[in-house]
């Protein structure tokens, strides 16, 4: 079996290395020559418009998946003309506008910070009045890691964040004072079979994900997992999904979905008694879903912009270390470290130290 993978960054690699052991093979479309999944995949060098490539993907692959949600709608509509690609296109195309994706929560009855869809200037002072400062302002499409977003403190910033957004459409989003930022991830087959992971509690800086833990007994896991069935059974979707929440007051509002594995995912290589990666396979192959549950106690820190003597890490006892291959540049995810522990505590001052 071979699988087709949109994207060839570590999220790819992460997937070959999962699939190897089950005799799958894999192949990437990447623009990138430092693909850094090309070590592990055949590698089809090519932009996501070409259609000749994507054919040629369609062609090779059983079935095709996608490693990050910026590819063309174009390119997800003409390889699903030719072969199987999960998760479905629709999971795709809501997911990576925050419009249509905070309107469907809405309407699931899944709370979220207020929002309001911004055309122009006008549209941006109206919002501004009715959802108060400060307040984010988003691009609707095409932002991750914090790129794409504007804190508006005062009124004064309102005509600048316009500015800067350069005519492309956003939303406006009330701030939201959270006690702390957790996901889940949910994986469902495309048997309908379904499981979630433990959730995971996120440390963002810069807009950036620095650090997962992911804890025994997390007292908001029912209620997030009541809120990721609700999702992945209107979008009928097949793999893994990642909904990352702020909570509040002991409430849980969306902040947005991935429709893929997630860095937020990336402790379960061995965390959990399966990784998200294998899980992700096993769910677009129709195989039965691997357990979920936690193996002890896990946190990941991602390694960004530097890559540490792996000496440095390793000497610690169960700490691993995953590099991606990629070059050290500021701002880049370029590994990251998993910790186990069956003690909270001694795990939490472990992260400490190495973060
Ligand atoms: P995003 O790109 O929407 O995932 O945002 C990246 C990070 O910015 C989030 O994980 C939060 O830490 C922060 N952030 C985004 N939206 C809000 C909001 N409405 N209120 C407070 N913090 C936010």
């Amino acid at each position: 079996m071979k699988i087709g993978i949109l994207g060839g960054g570590q999220l790819a690699r992460m997937l070959a290395l999962a699939g190897y052991p089950l005799g799958l093979e894999f192949i990437v479309l990447c623009p990138s020559t430092e693909a850094c999944a090309a070590p592990v995949s055949e590698h089809l060098l090519a932009g996501f418009d070409d259609n000749e490539a994507l054919k040629q993907l369609a062609d090779k692959a059983d079935v095709i998946t996608y490693e990050f949600e910026n590819v063309p709608a174009e390119a997800v509509e003409f390889l699903s003309q030719h072969n199987t690609v999960y998760p479905p296109p629709l999971a795709l195309a809501t997911g990576r506008d925050r419009l249509k994706e905070k309107t469907l929560f809405n309407k699931l009855g899944i709370n979220t910070a207020s929002f309001a869809d911004i055309t122009d200037l006008p549209s941006l002072q109206q919002a501004v009045n009715k959802i108060g400062l400060p307040a984010i302002l988003k691009t609707r499409t095409e932002g991750y890691d914090g790129k794409g977003q504007f804190v508006l403190r005062s009124p004064q910033d309102i005509e600048p964040a316009w500015q800067s957004l350069n005519g492309v459409t956003a939303i406006l989003e009330g701030f939201v004072n959270f006690e702390r930022e957790v996901s889940i991830i949910a994986v469902r087959s495309c048997t309908g079979e379904m499981a979630f992971y433990p959730l995971s509690e996120n440390v963002h800086r810069g807009g950036i994900l620095r650090l997962s833990n992911s804890l025994a007994n997390d007292p908001m896991q029912s209620k997030a997992e009541t809120y990721a069935t609700q999702l992945l059974e209107h979008l009928d979707y097949v793999g893994v999904l990642a909904i990352e929440f702020f909570q509040k007051d002991n409430e849980l509002l969306v902040n947005e979905y991935a429709p893929r594995v997630h860095n937020s995912g990336h402790w379960t290589i061995e965390g959990a008694h399966t990784s998200q990666f294998e899980n992700h396979l096993r769910a677009i192959l129709g195989l039965p879903l691997g357990s979920t549950a936690l193996n002890s106690n896990a946190a990941m820190i991602n390694l960004i912009g530097e890559i540490p003597e792996s000496a440095d890490i390793l000497k610690y006892p169960d700490t691993h270390l995953h590099l991606y291959g990629k070059s050290p540049r500021e701002g880049r995810k370029v590994g990251h470290i998993t910790l186990l522990d069956n003690d909270k505590d001694s795990l939490l001052e472990r992260v400490k130290l190495l973060s």
